[in-house]
Protein backbone atom coordinates (compact mmCIF):
# COMPACT_ATOMS: atom_id res chain seq x y z
CA UNK A 1 0.00 0.00 0.00
CA UNK A 2 2.53 2.18 0.75
CA UNK A 3 4.57 1.93 -2.15
CA UNK A 4 4.89 5.56 -4.01
CA UNK A 5 5.91 8.68 -1.42
CA UNK A 6 4.78 12.01 -3.14
CA UNK A 7 5.23 12.67 0.56
CA UNK A 8 8.81 13.43 1.14
CA UNK A 9 9.04 16.82 1.05
CA UNK A 10 6.49 16.99 3.43
CA UNK A 11 9.33 17.20 5.97
CA UNK A 12 11.01 19.66 4.52
CA UNK A 13 10.73 22.15 7.47
CA UNK A 14 11.65 25.57 4.61
CA UNK A 15 8.11 24.63 3.31
CA UNK A 16 6.84 25.66 6.78
CA UNK A 17 7.47 29.42 5.14
CA UNK A 18 4.85 29.25 3.26
CA UNK A 19 2.45 28.18 5.76
CA UNK A 20 0.55 30.80 7.91
CA UNK A 21 2.38 32.60 10.74
CA UNK A 22 0.50 31.41 13.56
CA UNK A 23 1.72 29.55 16.94
CA UNK A 24 0.72 26.32 17.52
CA UNK A 25 0.59 24.33 20.01
CA UNK A 26 2.17 21.66 19.98
CA UNK A 27 2.16 20.11 23.25
CA UNK A 28 -1.87 19.75 22.33
CA UNK A 29 -1.49 18.02 19.31
CA UNK A 30 1.07 15.60 20.47
CA UNK A 31 -1.53 15.11 23.57
CA UNK A 32 -4.14 14.17 20.75
CA UNK A 33 -1.73 12.18 18.79
CA UNK A 34 -0.77 10.03 21.93
CA UNK A 35 -3.93 8.90 22.99
CA UNK A 36 -4.72 8.39 19.44
CA UNK A 37 -3.71 4.98 18.31
CA UNK A 38 -0.46 5.70 16.19
CA UNK A 39 0.62 2.16 15.96
CA UNK A 40 -1.73 -0.67 15.31
CA UNK A 41 -2.07 0.34 11.62
CA UNK A 42 -1.35 -3.12 10.09
CA UNK A 43 -5.12 -2.96 8.42
CA UNK A 44 -5.90 0.45 7.85
CA UNK A 45 -6.68 0.31 4.07
CA UNK A 46 -10.42 1.53 3.56
CA UNK A 47 -12.27 2.16 0.35
CA UNK A 48 -13.67 5.92 0.20
CA UNK A 49 -17.06 5.97 -0.65
CA UNK A 50 -17.48 9.02 -2.76
CA UNK A 51 -14.30 8.82 -4.69
CA UNK A 52 -14.08 4.89 -5.24
CA UNK A 53 -10.39 5.62 -4.00
CA UNK A 54 -8.01 2.82 -1.63
CA UNK A 55 -6.74 4.57 1.35
CA UNK A 56 -4.55 4.41 4.15
CA UNK A 57 -6.80 5.57 6.95
CA UNK A 58 -5.00 5.29 10.54
CA UNK A 59 -6.94 7.93 12.18
CA UNK A 60 -10.94 7.93 12.23
CA UNK A 61 -12.50 11.82 11.24
CA UNK A 62 -13.19 12.76 15.18
CA UNK A 63 -9.48 12.41 15.52
CA UNK A 64 -8.28 14.14 12.97
CA UNK A 65 -10.76 16.64 13.58
CA UNK A 66 -9.70 16.74 17.60
CA UNK A 67 -5.83 16.82 16.66
CA UNK A 68 -6.63 20.06 14.48
CA UNK A 69 -8.66 21.75 16.79
CA UNK A 70 -5.83 23.71 18.87
CA UNK A 71 -4.38 24.40 15.37
CA UNK A 72 -7.90 25.76 14.46
CA UNK A 73 -8.23 27.68 17.80
CA UNK A 74 -4.65 29.49 17.67
CA UNK A 75 -5.23 30.51 14.30
CA UNK A 76 -8.61 32.55 14.85
CA UNK A 77 -6.97 33.91 17.96
CA UNK A 78 -3.59 35.11 16.18
CA UNK A 79 -5.25 36.54 12.47
CA UNK A 80 -7.61 39.33 12.22
CA UNK A 81 -11.03 38.26 11.08
CA UNK A 82 -12.63 40.77 8.66
CA UNK A 83 -15.17 43.47 10.27
CA UNK A 84 -16.75 43.70 7.09
CA UNK A 85 -20.35 42.32 7.26
CA UNK A 86 -20.73 42.44 4.16
CA UNK A 87 -17.54 40.97 2.49
CA UNK A 88 -18.13 38.12 5.89
CA UNK A 89 -22.07 37.22 4.40
CA UNK A 90 -21.23 36.69 0.26
CA UNK A 91 -18.22 34.16 1.46
CA UNK A 92 -20.79 32.61 4.09
CA UNK A 93 -23.67 32.31 1.33
CA UNK A 94 -20.89 31.45 -1.58
CA UNK A 95 -19.88 28.41 1.19
CA UNK A 96 -23.71 27.46 1.86
CA UNK A 97 -24.79 27.36 -2.14
CA UNK A 98 -21.80 25.33 -3.00
CA UNK A 99 -21.94 22.80 0.24
CA UNK A 100 -25.28 22.22 -0.80
CA UNK A 101 -24.20 21.35 -4.05
CA UNK A 102 -21.71 18.39 -2.27
CA UNK A 103 -24.67 17.63 -0.46
CA UNK A 104 -27.21 16.85 -3.42
CA UNK A 105 -24.44 15.19 -4.71
CA UNK A 106 -24.51 12.75 -2.05
CA UNK A 107 -20.81 13.71 -0.55
CA UNK A 108 -21.60 15.33 2.52
CA UNK A 109 -24.23 15.08 5.08
CA UNK A 110 -26.92 17.39 5.00
CA UNK A 111 -26.49 18.25 8.77
CA UNK A 112 -22.81 18.93 9.15
CA UNK A 113 -22.11 22.47 10.53
CA UNK A 114 -19.05 24.50 9.27
CA UNK A 115 -17.25 26.95 10.95
CA UNK A 116 -16.01 29.42 8.38
CA UNK A 117 -13.93 32.04 8.86
CA UNK A 118 -13.30 35.29 7.00
CA UNK A 119 -9.33 36.41 8.00
CA UNK A 120 -8.67 39.96 6.87
CA UNK A 121 -5.68 39.30 5.00
CA UNK A 122 -3.80 39.92 2.15
CA UNK A 123 -2.44 36.00 1.60
CA UNK A 124 -4.39 34.60 -1.79
CA UNK A 125 -5.47 31.63 -0.35
CA UNK A 126 -7.95 29.67 1.49
CA UNK A 127 -7.74 26.05 3.23
CA UNK A 128 -9.62 23.14 5.12
CA UNK A 129 -9.37 21.64 8.47
CA UNK A 130 -10.65 18.67 9.49
CA UNK A 131 -13.50 19.10 11.87
CA UNK A 132 -15.15 20.99 9.20
CA UNK A 133 -13.48 24.38 9.38
CA UNK A 134 -13.18 26.34 6.72
CA UNK A 135 -10.40 29.38 6.48
CA UNK A 136 -10.89 32.15 3.34
CA UNK A 137 -8.73 35.18 3.03
CA UNK A 138 -9.69 38.75 2.23
CA UNK A 139 -6.89 38.03 -0.69
CA UNK A 140 -8.63 35.30 -2.40
CA UNK A 141 -11.75 37.19 -2.48
CA UNK A 142 -9.89 40.10 -4.65
CA UNK A 143 -8.54 37.99 -6.60
CA UNK A 144 -11.39 35.84 -8.13
CA UNK A 145 -13.61 38.05 -10.51
CA UNK A 146 -16.84 36.61 -9.42
CA UNK A 147 -18.93 34.25 -6.98
CA UNK A 148 -18.23 31.49 -9.41
CA UNK A 149 -14.80 31.74 -9.18
CA UNK A 150 -14.85 32.03 -5.26
CA UNK A 151 -17.52 28.97 -5.39
CA UNK A 152 -14.42 26.95 -7.64
CA UNK A 153 -12.19 28.00 -4.45
CA UNK A 154 -14.30 26.39 -2.06
CA UNK A 155 -15.77 23.29 -3.89
CA UNK A 156 -12.01 22.69 -4.20
CA UNK A 157 -11.98 22.56 -0.78
CA UNK A 158 -14.42 20.64 -0.23
CA UNK A 159 -12.81 18.03 -2.58
CA UNK A 160 -9.90 18.24 0.05
CA UNK A 161 -12.53 16.98 2.89
CA UNK A 162 -14.69 14.56 0.81
CA UNK A 163 -11.70 12.73 -0.40
CA UNK A 164 -10.42 13.00 3.54
CA UNK A 165 -6.56 13.76 2.00
CA UNK A 166 -5.52 15.39 5.29
CA UNK A 167 -6.43 11.90 7.21
CA UNK A 168 -4.53 10.13 4.57
CA UNK A 169 -1.79 12.24 3.93
CA UNK A 170 -1.19 12.17 7.89
CA UNK A 171 -1.62 8.46 7.71
CA UNK A 172 0.97 7.92 5.52
CA UNK A 173 3.50 10.37 7.11
CA UNK A 174 2.71 8.81 10.22
CA UNK A 175 3.21 5.16 9.28
CA UNK A 176 6.80 6.31 7.21
CA UNK A 177 7.42 7.92 10.84
CA UNK A 178 6.64 4.67 12.47
CA UNK A 179 8.09 2.67 10.06
CA UNK A 180 11.50 4.86 10.07
CA UNK A 181 11.37 4.57 13.92
CA UNK A 182 11.41 0.89 14.16
CA UNK A 183 14.09 0.60 11.73
CA UNK A 184 16.09 2.36 14.31
CA UNK A 185 14.75 0.26 17.50
CA UNK A 186 16.18 -2.96 15.52
CA UNK A 187 19.70 -1.65 14.77
CA UNK A 188 19.90 0.05 18.01
CA UNK A 189 17.66 -1.65 20.92
CA UNK A 190 19.89 0.02 23.55
CA UNK A 191 17.82 3.28 23.16
CA UNK A 192 14.27 2.46 22.85
CA UNK A 193 12.49 4.83 24.59
CA UNK A 194 14.88 7.76 23.76
CA UNK A 195 13.70 7.15 20.25
CA UNK A 196 10.24 6.45 20.95
CA UNK A 197 10.45 9.47 22.06
CA UNK A 198 12.39 11.44 19.55
CA UNK A 199 9.58 9.48 17.24
CA UNK A 200 6.20 11.23 19.03
CA UNK A 201 8.19 14.49 18.95
CA UNK A 202 8.25 13.78 14.84
CA UNK A 203 4.70 12.55 14.76
CA UNK A 204 3.96 16.31 16.74
CA UNK A 205 5.87 18.09 13.76
CA UNK A 206 3.85 16.28 11.35
CA UNK A 207 0.77 16.85 12.83
CA UNK A 208 1.20 20.68 12.78
CA UNK A 209 2.15 20.53 9.18
CA UNK A 210 -0.56 18.77 7.45
CA UNK A 211 -3.15 20.98 10.44
CA UNK A 212 -2.31 24.09 8.35
CA UNK A 213 -1.73 24.40 4.50
CA UNK A 214 0.86 22.26 2.95
CA UNK A 215 0.98 20.39 -0.06
CA UNK A 216 -1.47 17.56 -1.04
CA UNK A 217 -0.01 15.37 -3.66
CA UNK A 218 -0.65 15.76 -7.35
CA UNK A 219 -3.21 13.14 -7.37
CA UNK A 220 -5.00 15.03 -4.28
CA UNK A 221 -5.00 18.04 -6.30
CA UNK A 222 -6.63 16.76 -8.93
CA UNK A 223 -8.99 14.80 -7.33
CA UNK A 224 -10.33 17.81 -5.67
CA UNK A 225 -10.40 20.14 -8.47
CA UNK A 226 -13.18 17.68 -10.24
CA UNK A 227 -15.15 16.73 -7.19
CA UNK A 228 -15.00 20.99 -6.53
CA UNK A 229 -16.52 21.17 -10.50
CA UNK A 230 -19.18 18.21 -9.34
CA UNK A 231 -20.42 20.76 -6.89
CA UNK A 232 -20.68 24.02 -8.33
CA UNK A 233 -22.61 22.54 -11.03
CA UNK A 234 -24.91 21.08 -8.71
CA UNK A 235 -24.99 24.55 -6.83
CA UNK A 236 -26.05 26.01 -10.50
CA UNK A 237 -22.73 27.78 -10.69
CA UNK A 238 -20.77 28.11 -13.63
CA UNK A 239 -18.01 25.21 -13.80
CA UNK A 240 -16.28 27.00 -16.58
CA UNK A 241 -14.99 29.71 -14.20
CA UNK A 242 -12.96 27.56 -12.46
CA UNK A 243 -10.61 27.26 -15.52
CA UNK A 244 -10.96 31.23 -15.46
CA UNK A 245 -9.63 31.00 -12.35
CA UNK A 246 -6.32 28.76 -12.81
CA UNK A 247 -5.96 31.31 -15.97
CA UNK A 248 -5.62 34.13 -13.26
CA UNK A 249 -4.02 32.15 -11.02
CA UNK A 250 -1.58 31.56 -13.24
CA UNK A 251 -1.01 34.89 -14.71
CA UNK A 252 -0.52 36.31 -10.99
CA UNK A 253 2.20 33.84 -10.37
CA UNK A 254 4.23 35.83 -12.71
CA UNK A 255 3.66 38.85 -11.08
CA UNK A 256 6.29 40.44 -7.87
CA UNK A 257 3.75 38.04 -5.37
CA UNK A 258 2.80 35.04 -6.67
CA UNK A 259 -0.43 34.03 -4.41
CA UNK A 260 0.01 31.96 -1.84
CA UNK A 261 -2.24 29.37 -2.55
CA UNK A 262 0.02 28.65 -5.74
CA UNK A 263 2.63 27.49 -3.29
CA UNK A 264 0.48 25.13 -2.44
CA UNK A 265 -1.41 24.39 -5.31
CA UNK A 266 0.98 24.67 -8.37
CA UNK A 267 1.14 23.65 -11.89
CA UNK A 268 -2.12 26.22 -13.09
CA UNK A 269 -1.88 25.62 -16.19
CA UNK A 270 -2.02 22.11 -16.39
CA UNK A 271 -4.52 22.00 -14.12
CA UNK A 272 -6.64 24.30 -15.79
CA UNK A 273 -6.54 22.17 -18.91
CA UNK A 274 -7.64 18.79 -17.09
CA UNK A 275 -10.63 20.99 -15.81
CA UNK A 276 -11.64 21.81 -18.96
CA UNK A 277 -11.11 17.84 -20.17
CA UNK A 278 -13.22 17.30 -17.69
CA UNK A 279 -16.14 19.84 -17.61
CA UNK A 280 -16.73 18.62 -21.58
CA UNK A 281 -16.16 14.55 -20.54
CA UNK A 282 -19.08 15.47 -18.16
CA UNK A 283 -21.02 17.61 -20.34
CA UNK A 284 -21.37 20.47 -18.14
CA UNK A 285 -20.28 22.98 -20.71
CA UNK A 286 -18.32 23.01 -23.84
CA UNK A 287 -15.07 24.66 -23.72
ZN1 LIG B 1 -5.97 21.79 -2.80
Amino acid sequence: MISHFEFGEEFDSALLANAPKVRLSRRGIIMGLAAGTVFPFVSGCTTNAATGASQLLLFGDDQVASMAATAWTDMKAQTPQTSNSKLKSRVLSIWDRTINGAVKEGHISPTAQWDVAVFDTDDVNAFVMPGNRVGVYRGITELTENDDQLSSVLGHETGHVVGKHAAERLSVSTAAQVGLMAGQIAVASSDELSKYGAAIGALGGAAVQFGVILPYSRNHELQADKLGVDYMHQAGYDVKQSVRLWELMDAQSKGQRPPEFMSTHPDPVRRAEELRNYINARGYALI
